[in-house]
């Protein structure tokens, strides 16, 4: 079986508590430390710590995490920082850990015609670390990001 082809039998084990319930889309499942770290102190005590929750990925939602109970949600402004996958400004972070944001590619692409983004966050990964989890809204790697927006930014540079 390809993996576009679809299949039934795994779209139904498809959880409920996976898919946002605004969008309807899969949202990415995230550690409790990552709403701790990323969501408006004075929302702390809404987080339910036998819940699980998941990122919602898609652009144009409202919602940031969602739980296993579809009432109770987080949304973008309920966050301390503006998420990549949710608000396209060039002032917002491409990397949360080493602090890039689209302008500083950009600005990097426009001085010297080449982006040195992704070794850069390579590079400090291994040393000194990254911490993700605790510093990007969606809780896990940032170089897919980089690499989407290094494309798009390529193009605006041309
Ligand atoms: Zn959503």
């Amino acid at each position: 079986m390809k993996c576009c082809e679809t299949n039934s039998k795994n779209e139904k084990s498809v959880e409920q508590s996976t898919i946002c319930p605004m969008c309807s889309n899969r949202g990415a499942k995230v550690q409790m430390v990552t709403l701790t770290n990323l969501l408006e102190e004075n929302l702390l005590s809404l987080i339910r710590s036998n819940n699980t929750y998941h990122w919602c990925r898609e652009g144009s939602c409202e919602v940031s995490y969602f739980s296993n109970d579809a009432n109770h949600f987080f949304k973008i402004g309920d966050l301390k920082v503006k998420a990549t996958a949710k608000d396209s400004s060039l002032d917002v972070p491409v990397c949360y850990c080493f602090n890039h944001t689209r302008q500083s590619v950009l600005d990097e692409l426009r001085a010297t015609g080449e982006s040195t983004v992704i070794e850069d966050i390579k590079a400090k990964m291994k040393d000194p670390g990254c911490f993700c989890e605790k510093s990007n809204p969606q809780g896990s790697c940032c170089l897919a990001n980089n690499r989407k927006w290094l494309e798009e930014a390529k193009k605006l540079v041309d």
